[in-house]
C-alpha cells in the first residue's frame, strides 16, 4: 500500500485551527493540533488557510497563551474579534521544513515511511514501508531485503536514531523481530486514521514528558462507523498527539469462508441470528499475539452486563490496552464470552442494535483519564460523578441573557466565595437531582455543613 493521505506532497504542515474570537481584547481562540503549546511560542510567521485551501494569507503571531485546551493566539493587524472572525476554521500553518527544525526529536508520520534501516553494524534490515496505529503505539511497516515484510514497534528500546537528512533509521532489534511476517496487519483493512499529519514525539524525547498511554483494539462488523469519531474533537486530538491509540478491527477479515459471514442461525430456532464464534476468535487471538495478557482487558459490550460508569471508566483508563467486542443482531455465541472475555460491561439498561456506540462511549469516558487528554485536568475533577457528586451549573457571556443574570458571585472575581457557591451548588444538585449518589459519597466537613443548610432550606421551602 503506498503512504496514505495528501501530505507527502504537501510541504506545508497546520499546527492548529482557529475556533472563534475570544474576548474583546482580538485573541483567537486555536484548537492545537501539535501536542505542545510551546511551538506556538516558538513561531511568529504563519500562513492562515482557509478551509478548503483557496486562501492563504501570511500573519505574525504576537503573543500565545495556553487556556484550558486551547490556545489563545493574537496575530499582528487581526486584533478585533470581528477581524479574527473572517478566519473561523483557518488553519495555521508553517512550512515542513520549518517545523523539522522546530521539532528536534519530534517527527510526522510519514516522515517515518520510506527510510533505509540498517543496524549500528550498517547491516541493511529494509525499508520502512508504512506507518500504522497499532499494538499500542506506532507501527512501521519494514520490507526486508527478501520482500517479506514485519512490523517494527517505534520505540526507543528499537529504533536508535532517526536520521531524516541521510534517509536512515539505525535500529537495534532483538532477534526474530525481524522474521516475524505481518500476519495480522497485512489482514485487517483498517487502522486507525494515521494519515494525520499530527506530529509523533519520537519515544527517545518524550517518555519523560508523558505519562502511561493507553491502546483500544476494537472488533467490530462495521468500522466505517468510527470514522469520525476517531477524527473530531478530544479523541480525534489524543489520537494526533499519541495519547491514546485506536486499532478498529474488521470481523470480516478473519471469516474463513467465500460470503465472509460473520453470523448464522441459532440453534434451538427463533428469529434473530447470532455472531460467529470462529472470526472473533481469530481476530483476537490476532489482537493478543506480542501483547502481555496481564495489561490488556478484553470487553463483552452487553445489555447484560455490569453498568457501565465513572469508576469503571477510571479503572480501567489503568490497563495498557483494551480491547471491545462490539456485537449485533441477538450477540455473540455464548462461548466467546465464556473463554475470551474479562468483563461484560452495559451502557444502560436498553437495548441499543449494535456495540459500536457502547464502544465509543466507553472509550469515550476511559480516554478522560489518561494524562493529556483533556487538556485541563481540573475540569476532569470537576467533572459530575469524580468526587461522587454532580457537577455545578456553568455560565458563559454575556452576563446578561434574556433578562436572566448570570449569578453575581461568578462576577465578583472572589476566588473563595467562588469556590464555595460551586461546592454548594454541587451538592444542591446532587441531593435534589440524584440523591441516591449522596449515599456513597465521602464529604468533607464543610460539605457536611452545606448540606445541612440546604436540607432545612429545602424543608423550610416545603412549609
Ligand atoms: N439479544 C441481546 C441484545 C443484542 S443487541 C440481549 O438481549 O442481551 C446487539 C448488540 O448490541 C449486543 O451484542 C451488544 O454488543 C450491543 N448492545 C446493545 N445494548 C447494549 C447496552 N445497553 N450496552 C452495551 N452494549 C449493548
Amino acid at each position: 500500500m503506498p503512504p496514505r493521505g495528501p501530505y507527502p506532497e504537501k510541504e506545508l504542515i497546520a499546527l492548529g485551527i482557529i475556533r472563534k474570537p475570544h474576548g474583546i481584547r482580538g485573541e483567537a481562540s486555536v484548537e492545537p493540533w501539535t501536542d505542545s503549546v510551546e511551538r506556538f511560542s516558538e513561531l511568529t510567521d504563519v500562513l492562515l488557510v482557509s478551509p478548503g485551501e483557496s486562501e492563504k494569507k501570511p500573519a505574525k503571531i504576537d503573543s500565545v497563551r495556553p487556556h484550558g485546551e486551547r490556545v489563545l493566539v493574537r496575530f499582528s493587524g487581526i486584533e478585533t474579534p470581528e477581524a479574527l472572525a473572517d478566519f473561523q476554521n483557518w488553519t495555521i500553518e508553517i512550512p515542513m521544513s520549518e517545523a523539522r527544525a522546530l521539532e528536534g526529536g519530534e517527527y510526522f508520520l510519514h516522515d517515518l515511511a520510506d527510510l533505509e534501516v540498517r543496524d549500528s553494524a550498517g547491516r541493511l534490515i529494509g525499508q520502512t514501508t508504512e506507518v500504522n496505529e497499532g499494538g499500542g503505539g506506532i507501527l512501521l511497516a519494514v520490507r526486508r531485503p527478501d520482500g517479506k515484510t514485519f512490523d517494527l514497534p517505534f520505540v526507543a528500546d528499537f529504533c536508535k536514531t532517526v536520521d531524516l537528512d541521510a534517509g536512515k533509521l539505525i535500529v537495534d532489534l532483538p532477534a526474530g523481530l525481524e522474521n516475524l511476517d505481518q500476519a495480522a496487519s497485512a489482514e485487517s483493512k483498517k487502522e486507525s486514521p494515521s494519515d494525520d499529519p499530527a506530529p509523533v514525539p519520537h519515544p527517545l524525547e518524550s517518555e519523560s514528558s508523558t505519562g502511561p498511554r493507553l491502546h483500544f483494539d476494537v472488533v467490530t462488523i462495521f468500522p466505517n462507523l468510527f470514522d469520525s469519531f476517531l477524527q473530531e474533537g478530544i479523541i480525534g486530538r489524543a489520537l494526533r498527539n499519541g495519547r491514546i491509540s485506536v486499532r478498529i478491527w474488521d470481523l470480516r477479515d478473519f471469516t474463513s469462508d467465500r460470503h465472509r459471514s460473520t453470523d448464522d442461525e441459532a440453534y434451538g430456532g427463533g428469529a434473530g441470528m447470532v455472531m460467529l464464534a470462529e472470526p472473533v476468535f481469530a481476530c483476537v487471538d490476532a489482537i493478543r499475539a506480542g501483547k502481555n495478557d496481564a495489561e490488556t482487558r478484553t470487553i463483552l459490550t452487553s445489555p447484560q452486563g455490569a453498568r457501565f460508569d465513572q469508576a469503571a471508566a477510571e479503572r480501567l483508563s489503568r490497563r495498557a490496552s483494551i480491547t471491545i467486542l462490539c456485537g449485533r443482531y441477538e450477540g455473540f455465541d455464548e462461548r466467546i464470552r465464556e473463554a475470551l472475555v474479562d468483563e461484560e460491561l452495559s451502557i444502560g439498561d436498553f437495548v441499543v442494535s449494535g456495540g459500536e456506540l457502547p464502544a465509543m462511549v466507553m472509550m469515550d469516558a476511559v480516554s478522560r483519564f489518561i494524562d493529556g487528554v483533556v487538556g485541563d485536568r481540573n475540569s476532569v475533577v470537576a467533572d459530575s460523578f469524580y468526587n461522587g457528586l454532580l457537577d455545578y451549573p456553568h455560565y458563559t457571556r454575556p452576563a446578561e441573557f434574556r433578562g436572566m443574570q448570570v449569578p453575581e458571585v461568578l462576577i465578583s472575581g472572589h476566588a473563595e466565595k467562588i469556590r464555595k457557591w460551586r461546592k454548594e451548588q454541587s451538592l444542591k444538585a446532587t441531593l435534589r437531582k440524584r440523591p441516591d449518589l449522596l449515599e456513597r459519597a465521602s464529604l468533607d466537613s464543610e460539605a457536611e455543613r452545606m448540606l445541612k443548610e440546604i436540607r432545612s432550606e429545602d424543608l423550610d421551602r416545603k412549609r
